[in-house]
């Protein structure tokens, strides 16, 4: 057998040269192929990686962007340019509206009634007083038609919505789709063509089905097209950790999504996203030789016009990137280089693969005090597995197994502003996250305080190969 190590880590030098130009956390990982891409980074036979990539360091700096969102199109209650308005104006530098199994393109109608039973009676005057005359387009004879239910008003396109609103190096529109399959649903970021859900007799079918849908369009288009699986636990039933950590070819999900009551923090039938994002980071790097899951929180807005249930401004990223176009930001996320927030801004954030430590500083928020856990798992960590039980019926839950407390354990907790890890040198990888004792602006009972969750950081995949 020849052995090799493929290092998760190959940004060393521009690292070294350049500290403060920042660096990701990871290898940069290889573009979706129609197949799975099962490793963290490309080998060829007889190189063992890990040696230093020269390149240049480009200037880059945090764009902070919502990648999931609903408008008229699909369920959402606003119309796009109303909601593309809402995030430009607070300062978001790229969005994406991902409507349920649709691309806003084409031609399509909605009455005003339905208009009115989504967003009430302020939804079309809001909409009225922020357009100029010309811009919206009705089907009534009237330039400020009522309500009734034979009007119609037409919902705009997105390349119409781009021509409007995106500024060069200010303000970006990706297109997206949020393919909805049942209980399976999975944002395609950068879609150029409507893919229909591709169904499957399991949830792993179905995820792995639409993944490998998304990744033929990427090989026929040419597009880089970034997947990734949205709230995993909306419901008591869906892919369980173990499955997750087997599904290598999915390389993103959501920690956190913005609905309330979607299930983040879990329940005696699902384990919360943060505990599944760490057994299934332990399962990929010990039983698989894959590479982690990047962790995306997301706003999944749905309510612009009161509800609560699902407004925008609860969750987002913040990407790292030498510029502000779909190929940075997506080449940046693919490195790993992005955290996700509720609130809590870094103002620094680095991993020294030298040196082995993570390190990262906040931005002060008045008198907010912050927490940071180092949250990791070590190579001789406990296997131990047990059923779960019931507390209130005593029974064993099926389809969940609970791990040893060596999974994903807090390796350290830092007070302040600055929080540094120094690797030990045993852990398979090590993330932080960060907790404000201020609330959100727009709070969830799912999300009382504003944090950040990095990326795992410092991991490695071995991996054998027979000699030929
Ligand atoms: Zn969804
Ligand atoms: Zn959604």
């Amino acid at each position: 057998m020849h052995r090799y190590i493929v290092h998760a880590l190959l940004s060393i030098s521009w690292f070294v040269m350049h500290p403060s130009a920042g660096v990701s956390c990871f290898a940069q990982l290889p573009q979706p192929v129609n197949e799975p891409a099962l490793h963290g980074s490309l080998i060829n036979d007889t190189v063992a990686v890990g040696t230093a990539v020269e390149r240049e360091a480009p200037k880059s700096q945090w764009y902070k962007g919502n990648l999931h969102t609903h408008s008229l199109w699909s369920d959402g209650d606003d119309f796009p340019e109303m909601i593309v308005d809402w995030y430009r104006e607070r300062g978001y530098s790229f969005l994406a509206l991902s409507d349920h199994n649709i691309l806003s393109e084409g031609e399509k109608w909605i009455s005003l009634a339905e208009v009115e039973k989504r967003g009430g009676k302020q939804a079309f005057l809001k909409y009225q007083a922020r357009f100029p005359d010309g811009w919206i387009e009705t089907q009534s004879s009237s330039d400020l038609p009522s309500p009734d239910s034979l009007a119609k008003v037409r919902l705009q396109t997105l390349s119409k919505i781009q021509a409007a609103f995106e500024v060069p190096g200010k303000f970006l529109l990706i297109p997206s789709e949020e393919i909805t399959d049942k209980g399976v649903h999975i944002n395609a970021t950068n879609i150029g063509e409507l893919i229909e859900p591709q169904g499957g007799a399991s949830f792993v079918d179905m995820v792995r089905n639409n993944l490998r849908a998304v990744g033929e369009q990427t090989q026929s288009s040419g597009r880089d097209i970034l997947p990734f699986l949205n709230h995993p636990n909306l419901s008591d039933r869906g892919v369980s950790a173990e499955e997750l950590a087997w599904i290598v070819e999915s390389r993103f999900f959501e920690v956190w999504n913005g609905v309330e009551g979607d299930g983040d923090l879990g329940s005696v039938k699902r384990h919360s996203l943060e505990r599944m994002w760490d057994i299934t980071t332990t399962l990929r790097l010990t039983e698989y030789q894959a590479a982690p899951m990047f962790g995306l929180a997301t706003d999944d807005s749905h309510d612009y016009n009161g509800k609560q249930k699902a407004k925008p401004g609860r969750g987002w990223i913040q990407v790292r990137a030498d510029s502000l176009s779909t190929q940075s930001i997506l080449a940046a996320m693919r490195a790993g280089d992005f955290y996700s927030s509720t609130g809590v801004e870094l103002t620094q954030l680095e991993f020294d693969p030298v040196q082995r430590r993570l390190s990262l500083q906040i931005r002060a928020d008045g008198d907010a005090r912050f927490t940071t856990r180092f949250i990791g798992t070590r190579r001789d960590y406990d296997r131990t597995t047990t059923p779960r039980t019931d507390p209130e019926s005593g029974e064993v839950v099926p389809g969940i197994l609970d791990y040893s407390l060596e999974v994903g354990q807090v390796l350290a907790t830092v007070q302040g502003l600055q929080a540094e890890y120094q690797f030990t040198g045993d852990e398979l990888y090590v993330r932080a996250e960060v907790i404000s004792s201020k609330a959100p602006e727009f709070p969830t009972s799912e999300s009382p305080w504003q944090k950040c969750w990095t990326q795992p950081c410092g991991w490695q995949i071995e991996q054998t190969k027979p000699n030929n």
